[in-house]
């Protein structure tokens, strides 16, 4: 086996590399940008090499570097994670030359498989089912209309080159394809430096289905059943399952043959993905193979026991698969969150910046289920605007579908995440739907249930009851640390203009809460808070929960999943007093640019009367030594500027409002 491999890649798959070279007993090398020199991969590596500035074309996608770095500390071979070289076939091919093992498939299959119209053509001859459509390059516009009007709308206009769901459009008629195809066209010269573009026939509420295959020098592939990637946004996936709900035993068994049979027309020898679009009546078509590891695997691994960056490892020194396809079974169910940086609450904006709090749930073993969390980061760290917003990839697994559904529900509920904007509460709030309970599940998803963006969720008649209990326990705890003669037992719960009368007792190891009006008594115990702690756990009623708290100025902001609301605890004096204050009316911010946090401003970027659209930057805040881009939330025109350069503003200063 090979004694020392380096990891030319960053962040959580860095780190998942390592793990598995450790248990193997291989050494590893990371490099390191600018910006990871104190990343926790660089901190586990057993030896680290400096490539660069931050901008990955400056270091990570830099093959002299990597190969300079191999050189210097003795790496037999090298794993190219996900991204950046690792459908490279002309690193592939460069290593090889330098005799340097590339942890991947051999470079013909990263080059019949990199581009999605020879990748097509290649399936097609291989007798596995494809999207109809024109397999072959546009010339022009004129050309695209010919070709879509003989394949019938919609159509999608694709580049060729395209990854990443960048270089993808959708048209319905004639005049989406004459804006659509030059729009692509500029776009894949822009992204990839090649412009050729295919159109293919848009598979309507399709479900984004991939099959697991396995490779190695010996002309065996093998594989490991599928995962459905349906929930996406910007086509991209933020919540991936194995197995998928929609298949049967037949179904998969031909995807999977289909899958090994396009591996083996390009000798695949190592791990990769063939990816399908499939119908709710199970019709599936190919849609591209990626040659490489892919960001979903943890939930294969956890239904099928295998660890596949061992197997890639051991296929690229040369040996053999260790099982036949008949060897392989699925074990239960998995569920992997993509935990992002990023604003739910804000059409899913990027929002960089620093991990002030990172508290992920405990991993292994929980109440019969598992928990999995592959992060590259520490409380402190940076999520930086040089690379992908991901923060970490939190999977759950057990033996039933709802059940690992449930522990993926309790495990967002215990991670807590403070610093920047971060997609927790949108995942658990899928994670709650009906809809995504009963696997009825498309890539239209996300626009089908949040067609006016992401909200929260209102609270649900349990989660009100969490919410009281957390406040009155909060509450008593404190009175009795800060004012004991103050504690009593009769107290008014108000919550959403609501009044609840509730009598609080405690005993040695939890609360009774007695609702007086409704006549029910819960008992909350198995508490683990203590004053100053930003999350609460507990068991209400036997049911085991996590909620995030925070004082507010009155009470306490409390959030349970997606629902979150401000809870005040009173005595039924000042509950009295506090009805007859004429209520707060929140101030109409739909049409003012706030900043997010106090800072000083570094630019800004709008003028008096400028149109300016949803998304555009609107200003640069600099907080905690780090710029923030402030975008606008909506479209509109600039009334009024109130801040400049060189200002200091408060949390939700007016820095522009629109007209
Ligand atoms: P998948 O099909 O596996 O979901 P994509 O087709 O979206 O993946 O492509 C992989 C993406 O992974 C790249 O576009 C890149 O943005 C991202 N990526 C690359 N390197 C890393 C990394 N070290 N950590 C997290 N994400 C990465
Ligand atoms: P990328 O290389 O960016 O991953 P893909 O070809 O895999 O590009 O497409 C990305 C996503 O776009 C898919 O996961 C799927 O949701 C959607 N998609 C692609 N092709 C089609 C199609 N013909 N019909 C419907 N949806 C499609
Ligand atoms: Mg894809």
């Amino acid at each position: 086996m090979f004694s020392k491999i380096l990891i030319a890649n960053r962040g959580e798959i860095a780190v998942r590399i390592i793990k598995t070279c450790r248990r193997m007993g291989i050494a590893t090398v990371v490099v390191y940008s600018e910006a990871d020199a104190d990343s926790l991969a660089v901190e586990m590596a057993d030896e680290t090499v400096f490539i660069g500035e931050a901008p990955a074309a400056q270091s990570y996608l830099v093959a002299d570097k990597i190969v300079a770095a191999v050189r210097e500390t003795g790496a037999e071979a090298v794993h190219p994670g996900f991204g950046f070289l690792s459908e490279n076939a002309g690193f592939a091919r460069r290593l090889a030359e330098e005799g340097i093992v590339f942890i991947g498939p051999n470079p013909r299959a990263i080059e019949a498989m990199g581009d999605k119209i020879e990748s097509k053509k290649f399936a097609q001859a291989a007798g596995v089912s494809t999207v109809p459509g024109h397999v072959g390059e546009i010339d022009d516009t004129a050309h695209a209309i010919r070709i879509s009007e003989e394949i019938g709308y919609p159509v999608m206009i694709k580049a060729s080159a395209g990854g990443g769901g960048k270089g993808i459009r959708v048209a319905w008629n004639r005049q989406d394809v004459e804006e659509g195809f030059p729009a692509v066209k500029a776009e894949a010269k822009a992204s990839f430096g090649d412009d050729r573009i295919f159109i293919e026939k848009f598979i309507e509420s399709p479900r984004h289905i991939e099959i697991q295959v396995l490779g190695d020098k010996h002309g065996h592939v093998v594989h490991l059943f599928e995962r459905e990637c349906s929930i996406q946004r910007r086509n991209q996936k933020v919540i991936e399952e194995a197995p998928s709900p929609l298949l049967d035993t037949d179904t998969r068994a031909a995807m999977g043959e289909q899958a090994v049979r396009l591996a083996q027309a390009v000798d695949y020898d190592s791990a990769g993905t063939v990816e399908f679009v499939a119908g709710q009546d199970k019709s599936f078509f190919f849609l591209e193979m990626n040659t490489r590891l892919q960001v979903e695997h943890p939930v294969t691994e956890l239904i099928t026991g295998v660890d596949l960056v061992e197997q890639m490892i051991r296929s690229a020194y040369g040996e053999p698969l260790p099982f036949a396809q008949q060897e392989l079974t699925i074990n239960g169910w998995a569920i992997e969150s993509r935990i992002y940086a990023e604003d739910p609450y804000r059409g899913f904006l990027p929002s960089i910046g620093r991990l002030v709090r990172y508290d992920p749930p405990q991993e292994g073993d929980v109440h019969g289920a598992k928990v999995r969390n592959d992060a590259g980061v520490r409380e402190g760290d940076e999520i930086s605007m040089y690379y992908d917003p991901m923060i970490s990839k939190l999977s759950t697994w057990a033996p039933e579908r709802l059940a690992a559904i449930d522990a993926m529900g309790r495990a967002l509920e215990d991670f807590h995440i403070e610093g920047l904007g971060q997609n927790i509460p949108f995942l658990a709030a899928v994670m709650d739907q009906e809809r995504f309970r009963s696997g009825q599940l498309s890539t239209n998803y996300i626009k089908d249930e949040f067609p006016d963006g992401f909200h929260g969720t209102a609270p649900t008649a349990f989660q009100r009851d969490v919410m009281a209990a957390v406040a009155c326990a909060m509450h008593r705890t404190i009175t009795r640390r800060a004012a004991p003669e103050l504690l009593r037992q009769d107290w008014i719960v108000v919550e959403a203009g609501e009044r609840r009368p509730v009598r609080v007792t405690n005993g040695d190891a939890g609360f009774t809460i007695a609702f007086v009006d409704e006549d029910r008594t819960l008992r909350l115990d198995g508490i683990e808070w203590r004053p100053g702690k930003p999350t609460f756990s507990g068991v209400l009623d036997g049911r085991a929960f996590t909620v995030q708290v925070k004082p507010a100025a009155e009470g306490f902001m409390i959030r349970h999943r997606a629902a979150q609301a401000h809870v005040l605890v009173l005595t039924p004096r000042s509950a009295e007093l506090h009805e007859k204050l004429p209520p707060k009316t929140a101030a109409d911010t739909s049409k003012m640019v706030l900043s997010p946090m106090p800072g000083l401003v570094v630019t800004l970027d709008v003028t008096l009367g400028q149109e300016v659209r949803a998304g555009e930057p609107v200003a640069v805040i600099e907080a905690m030594k780090m710029q923030n881009i402030i975008r606008a939330e909506r479209d509109g025109t600039v009334k009024a500027v109130n801040a400049k350069a060189g200002d200091s503003v408060a949390a939700d200063e007016v820095l522009v409002e629109f007209a």
